[in-house]
C-alpha cells in the first residue's frame, strides 16, 4: 500500500515531508546547527539536575512551565515577565499553536519568500491557507510593498523571519513596524537567529508594548546549541498566552526538556561565547566568498547564502564529494553553509577552491 490509497486529508494529498538529508559526513554544515557541543560543566550540572528531576517522572510535568518561562523572561529583559512568554517543543511547535489558535480553515497566512520553508508547511498542516507574498532581487523587504500586500490579501496572520533563512539578512525594526500596523490580524516575528545578529541590530521586542497582535518567537536550538533539546519559546501580550493555552496539548514539555533548558539557561555565558566566535567565523566566511568574486548576502545568522551558480546541484555534489555537507535551498541558483567550528570552515574553504 502506497501512502496515495491512504484515505488521507485532501490538501495534504501530494505533498513532501520536510526533509534536509540527514548524511553522515564528516564536516556538516547544512541545518544551521550550532557546532559547538555543550561543555563538560554544562554536561555535569545537566547530570546532576536529571537525577534529581527523575526522582518525580511518576508525576506528569509542570504544565505551564512556570519556572522555565520566569528564566526565559529574565533572559529575553525588556521588562518581560512569565505572563508575556511561552515555550513549547522547538519553535516550530510554537508556530503550530499559534496557527491552531488564530489560523485554521477559511483564514490566511502570509510570507515572504524566500524565507523559512517551515511556515508554509505548518500553515498548510493546520488547514490555513497560505499566501506568498514576495522580497525584492535582493532578498530586502520594501515596506511599501510589504504594506500593499498586505492590504492587497488582509491576511489573519503574517510571518516575518528577521534575521531571514536561507538569505541571512535582518529586516529593519521601521519595516516590521509598518508590517504590523498594516496588518489586521497577527504578526509573528521569528527570531530563531536573533543571537548572531551583526551589533546594533533591535529585537522586535522593542514593539511589544505598544503592538498587542504582536509576537516574537526565540529558539534554543541555534545560539543555545540546543537543537537536540527542542525548545522553542515566545514573547507576547498575556492575551495571546492565554490563547495558546486552549490548543496546546496538556503536559507538552517534558520534566527532562524543562530541566534541560533550564541548565541551558544557567549556562548561557558560555554558550553565548561560543556565539561570539561563530559571529566572527560568519563574517570572515562572507569576506572570503566575496573576494572569490561571488556573490553573498549580508549576514545576521550562523549561515550564508551564497552564489550565483547557473548549475548549483553540482557545487553542492562537488562539495559533498569532499565531506562537505551545505543546503541546496533557496533562489535557485544560491547554496547556502552553515557556520562550523574553525577547522571546518577551513575544510569548506578548501572544498570550495577544489570546485571552483
Ligand atoms: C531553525 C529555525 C527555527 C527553529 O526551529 P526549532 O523548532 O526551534 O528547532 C525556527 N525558525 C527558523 C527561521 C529557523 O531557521
Amino acid at each position: 500500500m502506497n501512502l496515495e490509497d491512504l484515505p488521507i486529508r485532501d490538501d495534504l494529498r501530494g505533498m513532501k515531508a520536510y526533509g534536509a538529508p540527514q548524511l553522515d559526513v564528516a564536516v556538516r554544515l547544512n541545518t544551521n546547527e550550532n557546532p559547538y557541543p555543550p561543555s563538560e560543566r554544562l554536561l555535569d550540572d545537566l547530570a546532576l539536575t536529571i537525577r534529581r528531576e527523575a526522582a518525580e517522572l511518576n508525576r506528569y510535568p509542570d504544565r505551564d512551565a512556570i519556572e522555565l518561562r520566569e528564566e526565559l523572561a529574565a533572559y529575553l529583559g525588556h521588562g518581560l515577565g512569565r505572563e508575556r512568554v511561552w515555550a513549547a517543543n522547538g519553535s516550530n511547535e510554537v508556530l503550530q499553536q499559534i496557527l491552531q489558535a488564530f489560523g485554521g480553515p477559511g483564514r490566511t497566512a502570509m510570507g515572504f519568500e524566500p524565507s523559512y520553508a517551515m511556515h508554509p508547511l505548518i500553515t498548510t498542516g493546520t488547514n490555513t491557507t497560505w499566501v506568498r507574498a514576495s522580497r525584492e532581487a535582493d532578498f530586502s523587504l520594501d515596506p511599501a510593498g510589504a504594506v500593499a500586500a498586505i492590504k492587497e490579501h488582509d491576511p489573519d496572520i503574517v510571518f516575518l523571519t528577521s534575521p531571514n533563512n536561507p538569505t541571512g539578512t535582518a529586516v529593519p525594526i521601521e519595516t516590521i513596524e509598518a508590517v504590523i500596523e498594516a496588518a489586521r490580524g497577527m504578526v509573528v516575528i521569528d527570531e530563531a537567529y536573533f543571537e548572531f545578529a551583526r551589533t546594533g541590530t533591535p529585537s522586535a521586542l522593542t514593539l511589544l508594548g505598544r503592538h498587542p497582535r504582536l509576537i516574537v518567537t526565540r529558539t534554543m536550538s541555534k545560539a543555545f546549541a540546543m537543537a537536540g533539546t527542542r525548545l522553542g519559546y515566545l514573547a507576547a501580550h498575556p492575551a495571546v498566552i492565554e490563547a495558546l493555552l486552549l490548543v496546546r496539548l496538556p503536559y507538552h514539555l517534558s520534566t527532562v526538556t524543562q530541566a534541560t533548558a533550564r541548565t541551558a539557561l544557567r549556562h548561557r555565558e558560555d554558550l553565548l561565547k561560543d556565539v561570539q566566535r561563530l559571529r566572527e567565523e560568519r563574517d570572515a566566511t562572507v569576506g572570503w566568498l566575496r573576494g572569490r568574486g561571488l556573490e553573498v548576502a549580508d549576514s545576521d545568522a550562523n549561515f550564508v547564502m551564497f552564489g550565483r551558480f547557473p548549475d548549483r546541484r553540482k557545487i553542492w555534489q562537488g562539495l559533498l564529494d569532499q565531506g562537505v555537507l551545505i543546503r541546496e535551498v533557496g533562489p535557485p541558483e544560491w547554496l547556502r553553509v552553515s557556520i562550523g567550528t574553525k577547522d571546518e570552515m577551513s575544510a569548506f574553504r578548501q572544498a570550495m577552491e577544489n570546485v571552483l
